[in-house]
């Protein structure tokens, strides 16, 4: 379904879109200036940081809105959890659909800030070589251009959107709350025919990307005691079972010569969206050159629509502390990925299953199963896909891609439960570049545009679509 040919709304031919166009171009400075005031308060809902930044940047979000015409505003108040701000527009006509509007205001802690070029909390204009004007401070990219860009998108209509509006700003988004698990136990709430999880990103700048995939995961603990306590390495090595050898002879059977996860029942499958190129994703990850990459298939494949598995933290004595002594108890933390579409709960169980099968040196391991949470995989034949594909290409000049993320989005899950029905779009104003969660985190503007533009040109689309029902 291609009607660019003869279709007014195509930029450039001075239809509605290019008029949508010169709107969003001349709301870019005030949607700028206002994200640099949100990105100037440092709210992060960890513990040990002064909760008052986050009820600021609620605050000003609130009146953002209320100016962007978002008249019933409210808020979520859970146990353990900053405020959910809450707010609907009403859809204009009784048959418009209405699209949910998700984003969250908390940020990461800076981390170390002597590795920033500028400080975390003074958003600072700046030109990136290859990217163009850009700002940096902590948050800017995520997530709160994606904010400013939902703000922008109903300020593009004045206040008054061709579709209903529900707002879902979360406050507490990077440590966690309560809220992710909380949709489905208020469904009106959440109620919609389409969401926007403004959360992700193009998979490179200029490429406008759905991010239709998100892997699940998992945590295993595994844990091995031979000794009553350390004994001599000199007297006793040779004989007494050390713990550390048995559980890294454990931990060298999760994977085979190539790298490949090795444990049985874990699900994997070829990726047939678009996926990173593997000098793209050296250069992303920082791998040191020379060093060859784990596992074969393509990178989507190991990516996004299979496992993998890591061993994220080791109790052992460290090098330094390392005295002539076998080791009596290691303990090792394993974090799971699994396939969008496969239960966690029983991918975790296959890994305990293969653990506990193992006898390395005949001895036995503990393995305890931590937390999972599910993938998700989104549905891509609806109307609002069609829409937000077509609101996508006219945005960026190209055609969209689709591609998967390696993390999760709990909340998503929830929002789904809570609107089995609803079609769930993610797309951003972030990018693979944006140092998200790291030092000099930056949101390009080119991409701010771009995704305020699709974002404005979805809720037209959509609405248009709905009116005419489904084109063949
Ligand atoms: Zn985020």
């Amino acid at each position: 379904m291609d009607q660019a040919a003869n279709d007014p709304h195509v930029p450039g031919t001075g239809g509605p879109a290019a008029a949508l166009e010169s709107t969003v171009d001349a709301l870019m400075d005030g949607v700028c200036a206002d994200l640099k005031r949100l990105a100037a308060i440092p709210s992060i809902a960890f513990p040990g940081f002064s909760p008052e930044p986050v009820l600021q940047a609620r605050d000003l979000l609130v009146a953002l809105l209320r100016d962007a015409g978002v008249a019933s505003i409210g808020e979520l108040n859970l146990p353990a959890t900053a405020p959910v701000i809450t707010g609907s527009i009403p859809p204009p006509t009784p048959d418009a659909p209405t699209v949910l509007l998700y984003g969250h205001y908390d940020v990461q802690p800076p981390g170390d800030e002597r590795l920033w070029t500028s400080e975390p909390f003074e958003p600072t204009d700046f030109r990136e070589p290859a990217g163009g004007p850009a700002i940096r401070a902590r948050g800017i990219a995520d997530d709160k251009a994606n904010l400013m860009a939902h703000i922008g998108a109903l300020r593009a209509y004045g206040g008054r959107p061709p579709v209903g509006i529900k707002i879902v700003f979360e406050g507490q988004e990077e440590y966690g709350s309560a809220f992710e698990a909380y949709p489905p136990s208020e469904p009106d709430l959440f109620a919609c025919d389409a969401m926007i999880i403004a959360d992700t990103g193009n998979i490179r700048p200029g490429t406008p990307t759905l991010t239709t995939a998100l892997r699940g995961s998992a945590v295993v603990l595994v844990e091995v005691r031979t000794l009553n306590s350390a004994v001599h390495s000199g007297e006793y090595g040779g004989a007494a079972p050390d713990a550390l050898l048995t559980l890294l002879k454990a931990l060298g059977t999760l994977h085979d010569v190539h790298g490949d996860v090795a444990v049985e029942g874990l699900r994997r499958e070829p990726w047939h969206g678009t996926a990173l190129s593997e000098e793209e994703f050296r250069d992303l990850a920082g791998v040191i050159p020379g060093t060859p990459l784990p596992g074969t298939g393509g990178l989507g494949e190991r990516l996004w629509n299979g496992p993998a598995l890591t061993v994220v933290g080791l109790d052992a004595p460290s090098v330094d502390r390392g005295a002539s002594a076998v080791v009596p108890y290691a303990r090792a933390k394993l974090n799971l990925r699994v396939h969008p579409r496969q239960d966690p709960q029983e991918a975790q169980a296959a890994l305990v299953r293969h653990l506990q099968r193992l006898r390395p040196f005949g001895i036995p391991l503990t393995v305890t199963p931590g937390e999972a949470g599910p993938g998700y995989e989104a549905a891509t034949d609806g109307p609002a896909y069609r829409a937000a594909r077509t609101a996508l290409r006219r945005a960026w000049g190209t055609d969209p891609v689709h591609c998967a993320s390696g993390g999760s989005i709990p909340l998503v899950n929830g929002l789904a439960e809570a609107a089995p029905n609803a079609e769930i779009l993610l797309f951003g104003a972030e990018d693979n570049l944006c140092n998200l969660h790291g030092p000099d985190e930056r949101v390009l503007l080119s991409e701010l545009r771009g995704h305020l533009l699709a974002e404005a040109a979805f809720l037209a689309e959509y609405a248009a679509g709905h009116r005419t029902g489904p084109t063949p």
